[in-house]
């Protein structure tokens, strides 16, 4: 009894241990420092009497391995760097080091430059739309580097700002991390005016790829021109590498401060109710039309979905079938969305037997006779055909309802007959 009460507390208190150690396991917050340029791309660049050529890729190394001693020390943090030495990773290794680490901050770090030499002072770029044409300047200057790279190439090929797609994924990848990247960028800006006295032209949205790639909050720093005398003194010496440094270190260590507040204040989310269906299914309707379009034809705008009725002569083009309102409703935008401004949607009572007439199978219209040894002829028994107008039109199959010539649709695809659209006859 004793000995059993005795190993009883011996790993009741082992619980606990093990309990505790768990949970102060928390996940480290993961810091991507990004030191600008390298290697063959110097970045911007100015000679000075002082201090000789001033590099850019030298001041973000620099500053960057500052930032990251000082993250270094303290053990909440993991630190990953896209380079520790003067070499050149390409832009997409960046990202996408950044992206498998899971990390929950990117920052890269560069310095400005100007064809005056008046400008000076610091800024925070963050991912988002073209704002005003000087950050255009800035966005050329960085994104230039992306042609040193065949990869880097490859992957922004296709990379169009102007297209409504790429627009689509920005404006996601904004809404999602644009808030907490903004916040990060007015912790490193007050920074820099506060404690530094330094003059910052402010946070700017911006579209630069070293930002755009990343799935978590990320900025860009531009931490001074080189282009200017002071600034670029500043940014030669070591004082000024320092203050810098200390000036992002402190943003980081006060944006985690909050991003931890976030997470224990984050509210349980609502049980979302479950929605009850409908008792009609919904299509929407696209359009009528007297052309048969098959289901890549550009006039079908890239909806995937489609079922095609024909009726009365007329194609009605049929978008997505649900019974639930949310998704009809979802549905409804997402074709007047693509360009069907009067797209409606459209009751349908399932299993709807016809009272009078009945659906078939339109398998092909020619406007010569199909031999007897065609695909179609030979795959299907029973094929009606009829000459209208100067057109052969074969059909079919008979069916009471739409689910069943829905289903006889799928079968025929199996044998190799697509491009079949379902023809309601009503006599
Ligand atoms: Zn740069």
């Amino acid at each position: 009894m004793i000995n059993y009460s005795f190993s009883f507390k011996k790993y009741f208190h082992l619980f606990f241990l093990l309990l505790f150690s768990v949970i102060g396991a928390q996940k480290k917050f993961t810091v991507v420092l990004d030191a600008g340029h390298g290697g063959s791309d110097h970045g911007a660049n100015r000679y000075y009497s002082e201090v000789g050529t001033l590099r850019e890729k030298d001041v973000t190394l620099s500053v960057v391995l500052k930032v990251g001693r000082m993250l270094e020390k303290n053990k909440d943090f993991k630190i990953i760097y896209t380079r520790k030495i003067d070499e050149y990773p390409s832009l997409t290794e960046r990202t996408t080091l950044a992206n498998r680490s899971k990390a929950d901050l990117f920052i890269s770090v560069h310095c400005n430059a100007s064809t005056k030499t008046s400008p000076y002072g610091t800024e925070t770029f963050v991912q988002g739309p073209d704002q005003n044409k000087t950050n255009l300047e800035v966005a050329k200057a960085e994104n230039d580097v992306i042609y040193l790279d065949e990869k880097d190439r490859e992957m922004f090929a296709s990379y169009d700002p102007k297209s409504p797609e790429s627009l689509i994924a920005l404006k996601i990848q904004q809404s999602k991390y644009l808030e907490s990247s903004l916040l990060f960028g007015s912790f490193v800006e007050g920074n820099f005016v506060k404690k530094n006295k330094r003059f910052s032209r402010g946070v700017k949205q911006q579209n630069l790829h070293v930002l755009r790639l990343n799935a978590m909050p990320s900025v860009l720093i531009e931490t001074g021109f080189i282009s200017n005398y002071d600034d670029a003194m500043y940014l030669a010496s070591e004082k000024g590498q320092n203050e810098i440094a200390g000036s992002i270190y402190d943003a980081i260590i006060d944006y985690k401060k909050t991003f931890d507040r976030n997470a224990t204040a984050a509210p349980k989310p609502e049980p979302v109710p479950e929605e009850k269906p409908l008792k009609n299914d919904f299509r929407i309707l696209l359009m009528s039309s007297p052309s048969k379009y098959n289901s890549t034809d550009p006039a079908l705008k890239g909806l995937n979905y489609i079922l095609p009725i024909k009726e009365n002569g007329m194609y009605k083009y049929y978008y997505g079938t649900t019974n639930l309102a949310s998704v009809r409703d979802n549905n409804l935008k997402t074709a007047r969305d693509a360009g069907f401004k009067n797209a409606t949607s459209i009751s349908f009572v399932p299993n709807q037997k016809l009272g009078i007439g009945y659906y078939t199978l339109e398998i092909a219209v020619t406007s010569q006779k199909l031999s007897s040894n065609s695909k179609v002829l030979n795959t299907l028994k029973d094929v009606n055909r009829v000459k209208e107008n100067g057109k052969f039109y074969y059909t079919y199959g008979k069916f009471s309802s739409l689910e069943e010539a829905v289903k006889a649709q799928k079968a025929i695809e199996l044998k190799g007959i697509d491009d079949s659209v379902i023809q309601k006859v009503s006599k």
